[in-house]
């Protein structure tokens, strides 16, 4: 297919190169009607890359628990390396989700709750939605957004940082924008007793059914979400929840490794996220990061 007009008709084979890094044989291709050239490559997830033999394992090591210096640490290569590869994990990772969305069967019954995070300093907190479904406990979709401090740091954050608009309610239509391909007109959807969520998914799911249940937040331990004897009816959530915490080092509590950037946690929670789904169906082999096309 040509990158640039998308046809499969025009495009002709055109010989092959032999790549440096790896002497593998490369297919060349031409498109007739752009006149450009390109190679299967162009569309591979190591495109452009030299340190190509570590990508699995890269996929692997930062989905569980281990924060970026350390697994730049552990494959013998610089940070910068590292950052790159969450960058590009984190775009395949989310068009990956994008397309398992629109190409799934639609699903009946969805969770959705926010985690909080913070950027650098709990003064420049984070709001993260995230949609899981509660038959497999896959991960539909994520989103993120800043939020205004809470309690004793909201005075701080005001002078250290200013008015930080929320972008909560953003994020949260986003992330049910991306439910409506996915999520069957007259599903059950759970959340806690938050009471924006009520209008927030009548807009958007009018004939939806919507129930919600007491949240505890606040637990600072490492199971904070899963810290409980009741029953809990949103138990799918939490405990995903509980994984994206214990398998995300930047999301862990108390944790060194905290985010610097919005846009990088937002790859980062895309990559955990496309993970998890590949985990929930692993069949003995382990998780292996490629582009979805099914
Ligand atoms: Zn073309």
């Amino acid at each position: 297919m040509c990158p640039k007009c998308k046809s499969d008709e025009s495009v002709i084979k055109r010989g092959f190169y032999r790549r440096p890094s790896d002497q593998k044989k490369v297919q060349r291709y031409r498109c007739k009607s752009c006149k450009i050239s390109f190679s299967e490559q162009t569309f591979a997830i190591d495109y452009r890359q030299q340190k190509r033999w570590f990508n699995q394992s890269c996929f692997l090591t930062l989905c569980s628990g281990v924060s970026q210096r350390r697994t730049a640490y552990i494959f013998h290569v610089v940070p910068r390396t590292i950052a790159r590869r969450v960058k590009k994990f984190g775009e395949i990772c989310e068009e990956n989700l994008a397309k398992y969305r629109k190409k799934r069967e639609k699903v009946n019954e969805v969770q959705l709750d926010e985690l909080e995070s913070f950027i650098h300093t709990k003064l420049k907190p984070v709001t993260i939605p995230i949609a899981v479904e509660k038959k497999t406990r896959k991960v539909l979709a994520v989103s993120i957004g800043n939020i205004g401090a809470k309690g004793y740091l909201k005075k701080i954050s005001l002078q250290k940082y200013g008015r930080r608009p929320s972008e909560r309610m953003s994020a949260l239509k986003g992330l049910v924008r991306d439910l409506q391909t996915c999520v069957a007109a007259k599903a059950r959807i759970g959340s806690d007793k938050c009471p924006i969520y009520p209008k927030l998914i009548r807009e958007s799911f009018p004939d939806a059914s919507h129930y919600t249940c007491k949240g505890s937040r606040g637990a600072i331990v490492g199971l904070g979400e899963l810290k409980k004897t009741v029953f809990d009816p949103i138990f799918t959530l939490n405990h995903t929840y509980a994984m994206f915490r214990d398998n995300l080092k930047t999301l862990s509590r108390r944790t060194w490794a905290t985010a610097k950037r919005k846009d990088r946690l937002l790859h980062l929670l895309n990559i955990y996220a496309w993970f998890h789904n590949l985990w929930l169906d692993r069949n003995r082999a382990k998780p292996r990061l490629e582009i979805f096309d099914a």
